[in-house]
């Protein structure tokens, strides 16, 4: 196993059988082994540097119905909500004083009647805050909104695939959403020149390992710059209510993985990590992660965007905690970097 793991490192690239054989592998000698090689490709790159990025919850309201998810429109135990301009601006003023420069939007998806609204807010955060990363993660729009956003000044956007497999992105999502559509958009945003993210949820229900063979397969090709991995945990209003939690030993052997695939991908330890272990984001950042996402929206809104039960929000995983964020990856060796962290950093 150990071969097949310095292959990955040197190679970036292994074949369909390879990855099955990895991600199968339970001989905990060489999954210390894999995660040590990937932390060291992420030295390398980055030095102990984690970059952060202030994550703003901007609504819960959302016009899908994904199975697997808290805020789905056919959830009516959420009390919905939306931030206007000027408390998302108040949000990155905040969140600018702590020191973050990077700003991620995130929320459920709107119509697109929405969207001359999102360019203004987009075009506000661009005035006050020509130095920083604006993120956008609010899932499928035309090319031509993806365009205007860029335009008003968005530069990366998170839209994770979920699963590249037709049948499981169905056994995941109503009719209506398909798999072709989430990857042209993929590629819209990619063309349009963001720095693009995708990902998966590790352990949705109905996943197999062959699955994420092939979700390894399409990153690997795709070659994003950022990748957003984290484990499936259950929400109690949702369809998977009864369903068990994506495991954090994949999940952390995926991040190795990618880490090792793609040494320069921006890779965040997830909040989902750290609401299944208390230790979560540090061992994602041990094990090849090098960004986390820290809760910059309004305290009292927080516990509406509750994807998942429990969703950790406060301590380390707020914006406002960030001291106590510094001190739980000092004790691993790794510090904050208040960069912005874009894409294809190069060490000095
Ligand atoms: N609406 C946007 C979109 O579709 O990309 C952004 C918001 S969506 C809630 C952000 C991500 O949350 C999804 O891509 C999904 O992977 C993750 N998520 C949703 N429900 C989850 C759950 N139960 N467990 C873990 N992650 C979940």
């Amino acid at each position: 196993m150990k071969n097949l793991i310095t292959k990955l490192r040197q190679e970036h690239y292994l074949d369909a059988e390879e990855y099955k054989a990895l991600l199968l592998c339970r001989d905990a000698d060489a999954l210390k082994y894999l995660q040590e090689q990937a932390r060291e490709v992420a030295l390398g790159q980055f030095g102990n540097r984690v970059f952060i990025r202030g994550l703003i919850e901007i609504s819960n309201r959302c016009r899908n119905n994904c199975y697997y998810c808290g805020i789905r429109k056919e959830n009516q135990d959420v009390v919905r909500y939306e931030l206007t301009q000027e408390d998302i601006l108040d949000c990155c003023r905040e969140g600018y004083t702590l020191g973050f420069r990077t700003f991620v939007l995130q929320g459920g998806e709107t119509p697109a009647t929405k969207d001359a609204w999102t360019v203004e807010t987009i075009s506000s955060i661009r005035q006050e805050f020509p130095d920083c990363a604006i993120t956008l993660s609010l899932g499928e729009k035309s090319r031509e909104a993806y365009e205007r956003f860029f335009q008003a000044g968005a530069n990366r956007y998170l839209l994770r695939h979920e699963t590249h497999n037709e049948e499981h992105y169905r056994h995941l999502h109503p009719a209506g959403m398909s798999i072709k559509q989430r990857l042209q958009c993929l590629t819209w945003l990619k063309e349009i020149g963001y720095q693009t993210g995708t990902g998966i949820m590790v352990g949705s229900p109905g996943q197999s390992i062959g699955h994420l063979v092939e979700d390894i397969l399409f990153i690997e090709q795709f070659h994003p710059e950022m990748i957003g991995i984290g484990p499936f945990i259950p929400h109690h209003d949702t369809p998977f209510a009864t369903a068990l939690p994506g495991s954090i030993e994949m999940t952390l052997k995926l991040l190795s993985i990618f880490r090792l695939m793609h040494p320069e991908v921006l890779l965040p330890s997830t909040t989902a990590l750290a609401t299944l272990s208390p230790d979560g984001r540090e061992r994602g950042i041990l094990a090849g992660a090098n960004v986390v996402m820290p809760n910059l929206s309004p305290r009292d809104q927080r516990e509406k965007y509750t994807l998942y039960d429990n969703k950790a929000s406060l301590g380390a995983e707020a914006a406002e905690g960030l001291q106590q964020l510094e001190e739980k990856l000092a004790a691993i060796g790794y510090r904050i970097s208040k960069e912005r962290g874009d894409y294809s950093y190069v060490q000095c």
